[in-house]
């Protein structure tokens, strides 16, 4: 039985800010883009509450809200936005070969990758344990389970400054766990940490263990084992909540030995654009981005890709 093969102009993988702004350009230039929203339909917005810069909303909006209200206009313009995953890409020749979980096949004239990042862990077996015990990637998506009990952060970029100063408005006390004796986090971040009476920074400790009790399948994070690396000494500190805020590894496994990648995996785009080395192959979002890393120039990286795509479609 032969496969059954759907042709579309525009293939979109990943539905941040920037895969539904390339839906949207994409739609508006007549692509008829089908895009596959990937594991977290959304992408890292959905898991933010307040978005407070992204020019447009007066007032503020909520991550989710912002990202149900692009795919709304997405697909209001006609892209075809489907819940799946890809999980294969050939795009060693033209039309590029795409699979998807749904046991789909597609041929794509153009792809335009938007696949985004994914927080980063320290890799220890006792974090790996307790991730949804206790151990977090996303202090606002969990945070509110640790009302009045001490947590830690670790981290000292603006993410973890972030997410300590929202965190010491629920928790008894927050620990910000830096590794040096400086927070790589703006001036202004920095500063609002250090004044904050709920926040207890601890310069120049690693984490060494997490730890805590199981009974049956329930597990209760109590504590982490820290080092002073200047000193050596060890201690304990009393947490029930451990909030890993590392950075982000960008989302490039699929591509790996197809695309040039950087030392730290991002898609390398030329100079003022989203194209990737391979032609008909754009890059768009936090995928090729780990300077800005905001909503808006995703989606400014998105308009940029469908737009490229629809030129470069037209010299075909
Ligand atoms: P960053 O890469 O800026 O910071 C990562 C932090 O984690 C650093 O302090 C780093 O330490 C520390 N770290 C890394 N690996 C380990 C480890 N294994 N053990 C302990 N500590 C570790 O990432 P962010 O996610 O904070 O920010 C990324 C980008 O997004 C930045 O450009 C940031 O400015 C931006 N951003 C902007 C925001 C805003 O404007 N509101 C909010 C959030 C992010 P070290 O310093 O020693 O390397």
């Amino acid at each position: 039985m032969s496969q059954e093969i759907e042709k579309v102009k525009s293939f979109i993988i990943g539905s941040g800010p920037a895969g539904y702004t390339a839906a949207i350009y994409a739609s508006r230039a007549n692509l008829s883009p089908i895009m596959y929203q990937g594991m977290q339909p959304g992408g890292q917005l959905t898991t933010t509450t307040e978005v407070e810069n992204f020019p447009g909303y007066p007032e503020g909006t909520e991550g989710p809200a912002m990202m149900e209200d692009l795919q709304k206009q997405a697909e209001r313009m006609g892209a075809d936005v489907r819940w799946g995953m890809v999980t294969k890409a050939d795009l060693t020749e033209r039309p590029f070969k795409i699979e998807t979980d749904d046991g789909k096949f597609f041929e794509a004239d153009s792809v335009i990758i938007a696949t985004g990042a994914s927080a980063k862990y320290l890799g220890m077996e006792s974090e790996e344990a307790f991730k949804g015990a206790g151990v977090s990637g996303c202090a606002t998506c969990d945070g509110f389970f640790y009302k009045e009990k001490p947590v830690a952060v670790v981290g000292g970029g603006d993410t973890a400054a972030e997410d300590a100063l929202y965190l010491s408005n629920i928790a008894s006390k927050v620990y910000m766990i830096v590794r040096r004796d400086e927070l790589r986090a703006s001036k202004v971040m920095a500063q609002r940490v250090i004044d904050n009476p709920n926040i207890e920074v601890l310069w120049n400790h690693v984490t060494k263990e997490i730890v805590g009790t199981q009974s049956g399948f329930i597990k209760a994070l109590n504590g982490a084992i820290l080092e002073n690396v200047k000193t050596g000494e060890e201690k304990k500190i009393d947490i029930e909540g451990f909030f890993v805020a590392i950075g982000h590894k960008p989302n490039t496994g699929l591509f790996t030995d197809q695309i040039k990648l950087d030392d730290q995996g991002y898609i390398i785009t030329a100079a003022d654009s989203t194209a990737t080395n391979i032609e008909g192959v754009f890059a768009a979002g936090d995928v090729q981005d780990h300077t800005f890393r905001q909503a808006i120039t995703a989606a400014g990286s998105g308009c940029m890709a469908a737009i490229e795509s629809e030129r470069w479609l037209g010299e075909q």
